[in-house]
């Protein structure tokens, strides 16, 4: 078999598993139109490399040679990858599993603001972290998700505006493990998350919205997630909001990502005395329990996001919207209020499938999307 059509074959039974696993080989030949010689042939070579597996404990009588009949899965306690998600104020490192479950998360405030100063942090935490969480499973690789523009052909990001950060050298700051690393936009890493990992109707197309301290946004056509020239598609945090006018760094009024970001919400709660300091987590807790203020001004940002929304849906027209929020998350009724802008496209607007381990699958999906997309190139 030509290298490309092999590398293709490969990755279209690894996704068929992860889709239907357990599953029989003869299953995986009628789900993928491939022959059943070829999947055999290419389950064996996925298997000497660690990915698959056939799940003893379910086995049923042998009918004929090849045991097409015996079900396989992902094999998910060999490897796994780590995942260090960089955001404002802390990183999020992880252990995720090849089904994008995360097996563990610690979170680490940064030591400092400069690049200098997070890597350096992360370099020391990452040793001891593997050792401890890992377990007995190998690493497959280190996946790095932030905010902003990220370019991952060179493993820059390029800008990251609130940390003040230009030409990161990430990819480079994390080589000396030994392990292949991939760098990402966070917005992207979940849109293919979403793909591999979550709602389906996202392999058509999709927006996926990331509504933090960072605001940006990702698309996919055909399964595709859109990078654009040097990687810079999905800003949106300049996006003018009609009927805010808080005032952004930019100069102008009304940006989406000054009005809704994260930092913004808290630190008008706690201006406005709702909450003590201006942190995200304490307003989502008095929200939680039943404080009426802070459900106010995380239903006021929802109805912002959802203005957002409702653009992206008229200019893009996707599947499915996937929205990652911290207020539709974890309240119910946020979810609403943004579906309440959006009129009859408001089946099409649902909540991250990550929940509250969504930064932590974010990096780790960058490493199990070059998995997917490539598996016989996996490091050896
Ligand atoms: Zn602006």
């Amino acid at each position: 078999m030509q290298p490309r059509r092999r590398t293709t074959t490969a990755a279209t039974i690894l996704r068929s598993v992860l889709d239907n696993g357990p599953v029989a080989r003869s299953t995986i030949a009628r789900l993928t139109g491939l022959s059943a010689a070829a999947v055999t042939k290419q389950y064996a070579e996925l298997a000497d490399l660690g990915l698959l597996r056939e799940v003893e404990e379910a086995r049923v009588p042998r009918v004929t040679v090849g045991r097409p009949h015996v079900p396989v899965d992902i094999d998910v306690e060999r490897y796994a990858v780590c995942g260090v998600h960089i955001a404002l104020t802390h990183t999020t490192l992880s252990v995720v599993d090849l089904r994008g479950r995360v097996l563990h998360q610690d979170r680490e405030p940064h030591p400092g603001r400069s690049p200098e100063a997070v890597f350096q942090g992360i370099l020391c935490l990452l040793p001891d972290f593997l050792r401890d969480h890992l377990g007995d499973r190998s690493p497959l690789g280190i996946g790095l998700a932030t905010g902003g523009w990220v370019d991952p052909e060179r493993g820059v990001i390029v800008r990251h505006s609130q940390l003040g950060w230009r030409d990161v050298q990430a990819r480079e700051a994390l080589r000396q493990f030994g392990l292949p690393v991939h760098v990402e936009s966070h917005s992207r890493a979940l849109a293919r998350a979403e793909q591999l990992f979550g709602d389906q109707r996202s392999r058509n197309s999709m927006v996926h919205l990331f509504v933090g301290n960072v605001v940006d946004a990702a698309i996919a056509t055909a399964g595709t997630v859109h990078h654009g020239p040097r990687s810079a598609s999905g800003d949106v945090a300049h996006l003018r909001l009609e009927g805010s006018s808080v005032e952004c760094p930019c100069g102008r009024r009304g940006c989406f990502q000054a009005t809704v970001s994260d930092r913004a919400v808290a630190e008008r709660a706690a201006r406005e005395g709702v909450i003590a300091e201006p942190s995200l987590p304490l307003l989502l807790d008095r929200a939680r329990a039943g404080d009426g203020r802070a459900k106010g001004l995380l239903r006021e940002r929802a109805r912002h996001v959802g203005r957002a929304v409702g653009l992206l849906l008229d200019v893009i027209n996707p599947d499915v919207l996937v929205l990652t929020e911290a207020g539709v998350v974890h309240l119910p009724e946020c979810l609403d209020v943004v579906r309440a802008q959006v009129g009859d496209r408001a089946g099409s607007v649902v909540p991250t499938s990550f929940g509250r381990d969504v930064l932590s699958v974010a990096a780790g999906s960058v490493v199990l999307d070059a998995i997917y997309g490539s598996p016989l190139d996996r490091c050896a």
